[in-house]
């Protein structure tokens, strides 16, 4: 018997989890990217892209590929398809868990300053100092421009749709970051005021511990509200003890398993993605 778990990612962890699965005989891992990066790493193991159209579409997509358990290892601020997986999860009988990593807990020496959206942080940055680094991603970013009197270095994957005013300054790269590397580029931009997600994990801390050396404040914006969730997990083994659990055990026969049909699935070859 195969087991088909569709796993929904853009996180470094649902790379990880995907990872784990893939190589087991008995499960068919299919990962679920959204396609809002241009060149995303992908996860080992068979891939699809693009939304599902609402809960709706992604219950039709569960019982169309008869899947036995959903795994959302989304990004904590990806808060629609958090929602959209509770629900089609609830109305199809399909298991599901939450992989999410906790958020940042505060140390000695950090200056943070929570605030409940971007908004928020936009109106908080101008008083904490006048040479911004805005590290909230894209998506967000229209919520920082009407900003005056403050120079933002703003840092992006991929290229921002909207114009940029001129004193924005755009730098493009991805995680994961270092503390050399972060505490340098602080310097060199002369910034006094560092703008985050509490995105939490290791691949993008860097730039707090910088911030705390050189005793920076820091606006950091909350998650989106909770939400009740049937099942939640921190870590990738916590989500790989749960799938024991919901997937019916290996047979020691079991042949290897085909790919899922149907969509837009993009084949990886088994060395494939790019790492991190
Ligand atoms: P979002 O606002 O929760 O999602 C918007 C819509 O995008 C969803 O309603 C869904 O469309 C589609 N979608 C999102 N994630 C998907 C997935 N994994 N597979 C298929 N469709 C997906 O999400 P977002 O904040 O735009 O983030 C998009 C993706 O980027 C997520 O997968 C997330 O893991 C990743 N990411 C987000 C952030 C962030 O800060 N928000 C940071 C790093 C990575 P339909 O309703 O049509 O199904």
């Amino acid at each position: 018997m195969t087991n088909r778990v569709l796993l929904l990612g853009g996180t470094a962890e649902a790379r990880e989890l995907a990872a784990a699965l893939v190589g087991r005989p008995d499960t068919m891992v299919v990962s679920s990217l959204a396609g809002r990066v241009a060149d995303p790493r992908l996860p080992l193991g068979e891939v699809r892209i693009g939304g599902f159209g609402g809960p709706e579409g992604l219950a039709r997509w569960l019982v169309e590929h008869a899947v036995d358990a959903l795994v959302d290892g989304t990004h904590p601020y990806a808060a629609r398809i958090r929602s959209s997986a509770v629900l089609a999860a609830g109305s199809t009988g399909v298991p599901y868990l939450r992989l999410e990593r906790p958020g940042w807990t505060a140390g000695p020496g950090d200056r943070w300053h929570r605030v409940p959206d971007l908004a928020a942080a936009a109106d908080l940055v101008p008083r904490l100092g006048r040479r911004a680094f805005v590290t909230t991603g894209r998506q967000g970013l229209a919520a920082f421009l009407h900003l005056t009197g403050v120079e933002l270095l703003v840092r992006v994957v991929d290229e921002p749709t909207v114009p940029l005013p001129g004193n924005v300054t755009l730098l493009r790269d991805r995680g994961p970051y270092q503390l050399a590397a972060e505490r340098e580029l602080l310097l060199a931009h002369r910034i006094d005021v560092l703008v985050s997600k509490d995105s939490g994990g290791t691949y993008t801390m860097a730039k707090l511990a910088a911030a705390r050396e050189l005793g920076l404040p820091v606006v950091l914006v909350d998650r989106p509200a909770p939400i009740a969730l049937p099942a939640v997990a921190a870590e990738v083994a916590a989500a790989l003890a749960w799938l024991e659990t919901v997937l019916a055990p290996a047979r020691p026969d079991a042949p290897p398993t085909a790919p899922a049909d149907g969509g837009a699935t993009v084949g990886v070859p088994a060395d494939g993605g790019q790492p991190g």
